[in-house]
């Protein structure tokens, strides 16, 4: 199966008109026009959301803004905050910090802005965390796996063992004082995929709140943030996606205020080869896509830069080692879906979902 660009677009448009059909009454069409000098969002049911959808990190951004006083100016500055992040941390933007950073590995270090170098910082402390199951420094597996674009295949094995002779993330160095990142060995890249789309969904988040506004659903392809309330006061709902389903067919919902919800699944980005699916986390011990016998994991918490590696690092940790993980993490929500239907889940998730497919069971 080939997994054609527009076709994944058509998917992610449709999963996230229909996450939001969750949101009840109050979800409006994907742009909404609006009239001035009407009350605040919150004040009454009836707020339409002003919407916009972008294209950027290969990804479909939608934001809809529930507030009568969001207006077209609000939304380009939201694309200017999106290119912005984009010409920090793309890999494969040449203009970008990031690109820079690899481009000169093994050769110089590089001064990148206080935002590439807390996120990098971030990333790292998760490799840590995770004696390197969560591995920014994954770049050229990545860009050798190529999952998720035209022509991927499985690479031969000698360019799997160069490539993950390449991602030691201990190798990355950085320099708090000169705010420099140095790759120590030549070749060596970042890849901040499995972090960046929930670093842009707080971004956003930020200017939002900056801009006075408390009610708003930020979705970048399956990477939510739920902020405030609905207008009206109640609690969104947000759909989990069923794994084995196109978008948009969730296995239950959960209600949540002021929280975002992320996902890694199998079923995003993957080619079949020889009736075998590969999906797009690696596992940086083997160079090949984790198999582990997950289907999808979603993190419910405060920040979605967190929710985004931890979505990632649970997925190549496993179930059991993943809960034993996300014990340790404060405030923060799991559940795993495992190709066999079978639900585990932090109790906390556990209390949140409101399961509607009863072919999908609890494990314990
Ligand atoms: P999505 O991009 O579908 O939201 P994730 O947030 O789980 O999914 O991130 C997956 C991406 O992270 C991959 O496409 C790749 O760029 C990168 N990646 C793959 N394996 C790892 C890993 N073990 N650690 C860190 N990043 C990874
Ligand atoms: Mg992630």
């Amino acid at each position: 199966m080939k997994h054609n660009k527009l076709i994944t677009f058509g998917l992610i448009l449709l999963l996230s008109m229909a996450v939001l059909a969750g949101c009840g009454t109050n979800s409006g069409p994907l742009s909404g026009s609006v009239s001035t000098n009407q009350k605040a969002a919150n004040e009454h049911e009836t707020v339409k959301p002003m919407a916009e959808t972008f294209f950027i990190f290969d990804t479909v951004v939608s934001v809809k803004i529930y507030d009568n006083r969001a207006t077209r100016q609000h939304f380009n500055e939201i694309e200017a905050l999106l290119n912005d992040i984009d010409s920090k941390i793309s890999r494969t933007l040449e203009t970008s910090e990031i690109y820079q950073v690899n481009a000169n590995s093994g050769k110089s270090a590089v001064k990148v802005s206080p935002e590439t170098f807390e996120l990098v910082d971030k990333a790292l402390d998760y490799a840590k965390r995770t004696d390197g199951n969560f591995n920014p420094a994954i770049g050229n597996l990545v860009t050798l796996w190529n999952i998720g674009h035209e022509g991927a295949k499985v690479p031969d094995i000698h360019l799997i063992e160069a490539a993950k002779a390449l991602s030691d993330y201990r190798l990355i160095e950085l320099n708090e004082d000169t705010q420099e990142i140095y790759l120590q060995k030549e070749g060596m890249a970042i890849d901040l995929g499995s972090i960046g789309k929930g670093y842009a969904a707080d971004a956003i988040y930020d200017y939002l709140e900056e801009q006075g506004f408390s009610s708003a659903i930020i979705d970048l392809g399956g990477n939510i943030y739920a902020m405030g309330q609905k207008p009206g006061g109640k609690a969104w709902n947000i759909g989990i996606q069923d794994p084995d389903k196109e978008r948009g067919n969730p296995i239950g919902t959960i209600q949540v205020e002021d929280k975002t919800i992320v996902t890694s699944g199998i079923y995003e980005r993957f080619f079949i080869e020889d009736g075998k699916l590969y999906q797009h986390i690696l596992d940086p011990g083997t160079g090949y896509p984790v198999d582990n016998g997950i289907s999808s994991v979603t993190v419910v918490t405060k920040h979605s830069t967190d929710a985004d590696a931890l979505s990632t690092t649970l997925f190549v940790l496993g179930i059991e080692d993943g809960l034993k993980f996300i014990e340790d993490t404060p405030d923060t929500e799991a559940l795993f879906i495992s190709k066999e239907q079978k639900l585990y889940a932090t109790s906390g998730f556990k209390a949140l979902l409101n399961k509607t497919n009863n072919n999908y069971t609890f494990a314990d």
